[in-house]
């Protein structure tokens, strides 16, 4: 969906000021000493004081009334089909609903739900380069959807990863979807696929739903992919000396579903940190699938790993964002300059017990979103979703026009 007058990306200047709390996306600094921030033609251009950035010729101002604000959040594992449709649940408009729950870039992970979906090498092949293409397209809500994300199958030979890679496609499936379940078969795959720039992730645990397949740590570290695809599971999961395992094991990418054991997911986020390795902790949430599709599920994700894990939410906030752009090589994801525009704006939500946003957070309350922006271009106001924000942001009438 383009936005007004047609575009996908912001044309001119903007200005967001008066912001009560900037998180960075960033471990190492999770809290920026800042109240405004400045975006030229979708690219954050200024972060800093007020009074230090050049706010001037504004095309569009935000005035964010003192609330927080946030990187866009990215879900990191999502099983999209076409569009905004998901035929798992037969439900229209789920990714437009997921934006007013502050995501602004979702992963596939496999457009595995493809009624019909093509098993041959060609025919597969052919399925995720139009997912690519559709979504580079279109842009449900605005939301940048990443897919076209090809699930392996048997007989796949290295010139069809290279041939993938030609045509766009950076992305696997979760590895064991298809045929190839051993972890050796896995392992030869994953790395062709690494030669050519794609990146991967695999399927952790029992199955999740009947045809699913189940793939246990020694397989998860033979294949070696980029990302432990839900390692509490999607339901079921790994028994926990499993999960230590593939903590300790390798250095890849710990992911943390909502469509998961929380407990397992309680148990990952501990031995992360217990490995100094908070850095590999990125969020999912698997949707749509047998649990349905989860508007605020990665809200709900850094609100139970913060309160019941007892991170601090800055913390978990990087885990949504900077850390995932981190280790999906992305463009968002951080507050910085030359990154994308992408922001959410919240508060603590009405009659939250906790003190400030990340008090309540803490608490294990959702915050209260405001205002969700894609590229320089507003793309929801108060959401319809969350609680609602005890501040929200305004937009400022300013004289400059767009370019
Ligand atoms: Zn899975």
């Amino acid at each position: 969906m383009a936005g007004p007058g047609g575009q996908d990306q912001q044309k001119g200047r903007m200005v967001i000021r008066n912001i009560g709390l900037l998180l960075s996306g960033k471990l190492e600094q999770p809290i920026l000493d800042a109240d405004c921030v400045v975006a030229e033609h979708g690219k954050i251009v200024a972060v800093g004081r007020a009074g230090l950035c050049d706010t001037g010729n504004a095309t569009i101002e935000i005035d964010a009334q003192g609330a927080a604000l946030t990187p866009g959040l990215i879900d990191s594992h999502v099983h999209p089909v076409f569009g905004d449709w998901t035929p798992r649940q037969n439900q229209l408009g789920w990714i437009e609903s997921t934006l007013n729950g502050g995501v602004t870039t979702m992963i596939s992970a496999g457009e595995v739900h493809m009624p019909g979906r093509p098993r041959d090498i060609v025919g597969l092949k052919a399925l995720a380069i139009t997912a690519q293409r559709a979504y580079q397209n279109f842009k449900p809500g605005g939301v940048k959807v990443l897919g076209g994300a090809p699930v392996i199958e048997q007989g796949m030979v290295e010139s069809d990863f290279a041939e993938l890679a030609a045509a766009g496609v950076s992305l696997l499936g979760e590895v064991g979807l298809g045929s190839v379940k051993a972890g050796y078969e896995a392992r030869e795959m994953v790395a062709w696929a690494r030669k050519y720039g794609i990146q991967s992730t695999i399927h952790t645990g029992g199955p999740s739903v009947p045809g699913s397949g189940y793939i246990d740590a020694d397989t998860v570290l033979e294949a070696d992919a980029d990302i432990i695809g839900h390692i509490n599971g999607g339901h079921t999961a790994l028994p926990l000396r499993q999960i230590r395992c593939l903590c300790e094991g390798c250095g890849r990418g710990i992911e943390i579903v909502h469509n998961g054991n929380e407990l397992a997911g309680l148990t990952a986020l501990r031995y992360a940190r217990e490995l100094g390795q908070m850095e590999r902790v990125i969020l999912g949430t698997d949707g749509p699938a047998g649990s349905g599709v989860q508007p605020l599920g990665i809200l709900r994700m850094i609100a139970m790993l913060s309160s019941l894990g007892d991170v601090p939410p800055e913390i978990m906030f990087c885990a949504a964002t900077g850390n995932t752009a981190r280790l999906r090589k992305l463009d968002c994801g951080i507050i910085e300059p030359g990154r994308a525009a992408d922001f959410v704006i919240c508060d603590r939500a009405q009659h939250s017990a906790g003190t400030d946003m990340l008090d309540s957070v803490r608490k294990g309350d959702l915050p209260g979103i405001g205002m969700v922006i894609i590229d320089g271009m507003i793309r929801c106001h108060r959401s319809r979703n969350t609680p609602p924000a005890e501040r929200v942001p305004v937009v400022v009438e300013t004289q400059a026009r767009p370019e």
